[in-house]
């Protein structure tokens, strides 16, 4: 049997994959710490659930419009107007299966053959491949280190072309947790404008999870004119718990979101019905748990952070914003494992699982392969214990 070349251009995701196998090397009783897939370690709030239990028992259970139900669209309307100051109707509006279904689609129908995608790195994993499996010639952009791994204004204006379909921002950052300032917001906005055919994709999904009196700004929320270029991608997996439920959405001018509906009606139609009822419990519900969830996010982090550069041979910038750190492990490359020779962050993610029963995600699929990725979203606890772990992982390379 011969497959399709095309899926040759998508790998598989890794930070699932590492998710994965944590779990398996777990259930063979391996007492595996995983600081793989970034999801939060709370339960989804009751009332969410009460939203879609009710709507299974009322009978939700039939086909919706492929963009999601009106009042659900219309939820998402009134809260992204209220959080992040832009002002949509429900037509400009299409929820989908999950944040990577939204840049799935997105970027398949925006992007062809001889279009180019300014994608600053690193950044999550999917964007690179599905760019490349839409035709899409990809511009990577290396942010670096002293500049917490943002792309500068003028980074951005050296990679963009008039075949600059679109330029991505994803602030916070996966996997570098940083946060754009509204001064550089406005700076890639002032950018892309001058750009007459580009146009930009803003991930938004971490927005709310924010350090240090750190703002989120929306590069939408700039003005009408920024508003009419770009795609505000978001999602209720980070900020309600609800990584299982598969629901993301996009807002985007009207017929952006006409045709990613119809792309999305000849694959998986609507997101599940009585979940849509639960993201308007969400949307609609109280949100002072976030709170307390972030408190809780800042221990690990401060803790995280303190614990890798306390470690000979990584060294971690303090992120502002998500649930991520992104230490540089490049120091470890030429040391001595038991496989051989450290070379690569497959090589160190491989180590730190097998020798410090240490599950995080390679910084190769993020674009920069000398740092790795921890998602500090678990206790304190296992922070503190992966740290020594590692500590002592680490001493014991040759
Ligand atoms: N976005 C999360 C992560 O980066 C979940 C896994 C995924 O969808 O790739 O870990």
């Amino acid at each position: 049997m011969k497959l399709a070349s095309r899926r040759g251009k998508l790998p598989p995701i890794p930070t699932l994959a590492m998710n994965t196998k944590a779990a398996e090397l777990k259930a063979q009783g391996v007492d595996v710490i995983s600081f793989a897939a970034g999801e939060p370690d709370f339960d989804t709030p009751d009332h969410i659930k009460e939203g879609a239990i009710k709507a299974l028992r009322d009978g939700q259970t039939k086909y919706t419009a492929v963009s999601g139900i009106p009042a659900l669209r219309q939820a998402i309307c009134d809260w992204v107007a209220e959080h992040k100051g832009v002002t949509y109707t429900p037509d400009e509006i299409i929820c989908t299966v999950g944040g990577k279904q939204s840049v799935f689609n997105a970027l398949h129908v925006l992007l062809e053959e001889g279009d180019e995608i300014v994608i600053p790195a690193p950044i999550w994993v999917a964007y690179e491949p599905v760019a490349t499996l839409a035709g899409a010639r990809v511009v990577r952009v290396e942010t670096s280190e002293e500049n917490n791994f943002k792309m500068t204004r003028e980074e951005l204006a050296a990679a963009m072309s008039p075949r600059t379909k679109l330029v991505v921002i994803n602030s916070p950052c996966n996997p570098s947790g940083c946060v754009y300032t509204r001064a550089e917001i406005e700076g890639i906005a002032a950018e892309v404008l001058a750009h007459p055919s580009a146009m930009v994709l803003t991930d938004e999904i971490y927005g709310k999870l924010l350090y240090d009196g750190e703002e989120h700004v929306s590069i939408a929320s700039l003005s009408p004119e920024m508003k009419a270029r770009t795609l505000l991608l978001d999602g209720f997996s980070k900020t309600y718990a609800m990584t299982g439920w598969r629901m993301g959405y996009t807002c985007a001018p009207r017929e952006i979101v006409k045709a990613m509906d119809t792309l999305q009606g000849q694959s998986t139609s609507n997101v599940t019905t009585f979940a849509q009822y639960g993201g308007i419990a969400a949307l609609q519900g109280p949100h002072d748990f976030l709170d307390g969830g972030r408190a809780e996010h800042d221990k690990r982090r401060q803790a995280i952070v303190e614990g890798m550069n306390s470690i000979d041979g990584l060294s971690c910038v303090m992120p502002k914003g998500a649930f991520y750190v992104f230490p540089r492990i490049s120091n470890l490359f030429g040391r001595q494992g038991p496989n051989g020779e450290i070379t690569d962050s497959m090589d160190v993610g491989v180590y730190f699982l097998e020798h410090a029963q240490c599950a995080a995600v390679p910084g190769v699929g993020f674009g920069d392969d000398r740092y790795i990725r921890f998602s500090y979203a678990t206790s304190l606890e296992n922070v503190k214990e992966g740290i020594e772990r590692l500590r002592a992982a680490v001493s014991l390379l040759g």
